[in-house]
């Protein structure tokens, strides 16, 4: 859909009564208003609909609060979970006004990480995609005496896993880390991840694969199509939205927080990335692993930069409890073409020039992909402008190199605070075209460090197993 008039068209066939009207906010979630379909002129598209800005987390105060909403009308698609015929449209945020685009709006960040690349000369496509895992449980209890903090997981064991809240389960249990991926009746969610994908597929997500993850009964993974940046964001929240709808609707919840369960895989979202310009792959050469020595510039930027980059790529403190080692999520900032424990991964699987690529593994679900994808593009860019080599590619399994020798590569972040830190010494690269400005940064890094705090204050139940009887 590319015109305004195209998506009325579209609206009007599909008997639409409604236009559910959505906006991406910091976190990375959906907020929606919705209005009668008589609403959506051709006009409402460049003029957009105004909203008041003020109760959503992180942006306007009170007395600045009207805002606007610019439908996009490649975005539209019939919502699959009204029951009422709905329309729903994705839209950038933008002053009342002057009408520029508020400079926190993370769709808008996207777009100019977009046009930066153009404007350096070095490229005019970034391909991403995406692959975001997540877990289905059966039943999650939040328990407020406990400060809203979550017990127990009905189809597995005990969240905190002090080995005393087993539940039963029925049939083949699946072990952990054995969840990669044994059919039916061990793999259990065969049909709703069907579901899910087929769902996406309507609403014009490209779906490639899904699969039962790595964890115990209950992770996922569904892959879909590589697109170019803003567009991969815009499917990656189409991709949440069916995840967790699906589950509701299955009497099921999803979740994308990285690390819901102790001794277990967590969930990723490695990221696969390419640099194209006039329809020619810049990341296929003659270098290491079929690389070009641009493509081992922009792996140099994302490993110089991969602390800061924490901050918005692995933006919870739940996030440091996967970057740990022995659960295939990288702790070491190094790259290969084999090793599925470094950082930056390069897949061998085709020798076309087309399919050359990185994929960035720190990542995970609960980042807002529109931030995350830019600052991917604004660290690899900066390596590129300033020929940072990434120095030996690391070829054996990093988690079993001797202690002396793993001294000397350079680890993730170990928790919020630290990425926090690396992000406020670290950040001239995401300024470049006004892409992120100081004051979104600074407004991100007094969040960051509330939720960092809210967690710290709080005594933890695992403490109560390890000190009550002190
Ligand atoms: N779940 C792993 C992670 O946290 C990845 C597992 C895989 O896809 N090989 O990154
Ligand atoms: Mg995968
Ligand atoms: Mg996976
Ligand atoms: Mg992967």
């Amino acid at each position: 859909m590319s015109t305004p008039k195209q998506v009325i068209e579209m609206a009007r066939k599909a008997g639409a009564r409604m236009v559910d009207i959505k906006f991406v906010d910091t976190f990375g979630t959906w907020q929606h208003f919705t209005c009668p379909i008589e609403e959506l002129t051709e006009e409402v598209f460049s003029e957009g609909f105004g909203f008041d800005g003020s109760s959503i987390r992180g942006w306007k105060s009170i007395e600045a609060s009207d805002m606007l909403a610019l439908p996009d009308p490649a975005t539209a698609f019939i919502d699959p979970f009204n029951a009422v015929p709905t329309l729903s449209l994705t839209c950038t945020i933008h002053e009342t006004g002057t009408r520029e685009p508020y400079i926190r709006d993370p769709r808008g960040i996207a777009q100019r990480a977009e046009r930066y690349l153009e404007a350096t000369g070095i490229g005019d496509t970034a391909y991403f995609g995406p692959e975001a895992e997540f877990f289905i449980f059966d039943n999650v209890q939040y328990d407020s005496r406990a400060n809203g903090c979550f017990y127990t997981v009905d189809s597995i064991e005990g969240v905190w896993n002090t080995g005393r809240e087993e539940h039963p389960s029925l049939g083949y249990k699946i072990r952990h880390k054995e969840g990669y991926f044994p059919v039916p009746p061990a793999d259990t969610q065969q049909d709703i991840r069907n579901e899910m994908a087929l769902t996406m597929m309507q609403l014009g997500v490209k779906v490639e694969r899904q699969h039962h993850e790595v964890a115990t009964a209950g992770q996922a993974e569904i892959d879909y199509r590589f697109d170019t940046l803003v567009r991969a964001a815009d499917a990656m929240m189409v991709f949440k939205y069916v995840v967790k709808n699906v589950a509701r609707k299955h009497g099921k919840t999803a979740t994308f927080m990285p690390k819901p369960l102790f001794g277990d895989n967590g969930s990723g979202m490695h990221t696969h990335i390419s640099l194209w310009k006039k329809g020619k792959p810049l990341f296929a050469g003659n270098e290491y692993a079929g690389l070009s020595e641009l493509a081992l510039y922009f792996i140099g930027g994302l490993l110089k930069h991969a602390r800061a980059l924490c901050a918005i790529c692995n933006p919870t403190t739940n996030s440091y409890k996967r970057l740990v080692p022995g659960y295939e999520a990288p702790v070491n900032l190094a790259y290969s073409a084999r090793n599925r424990s470094a950082a930056v991964r390069i897949p061998t699987y085709s020798e076309n020039p087309k399919a050359r690529r990185l994929e960035y593994r720190p990542p995970d679900p609960a980042a807002n992909p529109y931030l995350a994808f830019a600052a991917l593009l604004m660290a690899g860019l900066d390596g590129i402008q300033n020929k940072i080599h990434p120095g030996e590619p690391l070829d054996k399994n990093i988690y079993e190199l001797p202690p002396e020798e793993l001294k000397r590569v350079p680890q993730v972040a170990g928790s919020l605070l630290e990425a926090i830190e690396a992000l406020e010494q670290d950040h001239e690269f995401l300024l470049k075209g006004d892409v992120f400005t100081r004051e979104f940064l600074e407004m991100w890094a007094a969040m960051k460090r509330k939720e960092h705090d809210a967690i710290r204050l709080r005594p933890h139940p695992y403490e109560f197993f390890l000190y009550y009887d002190v």
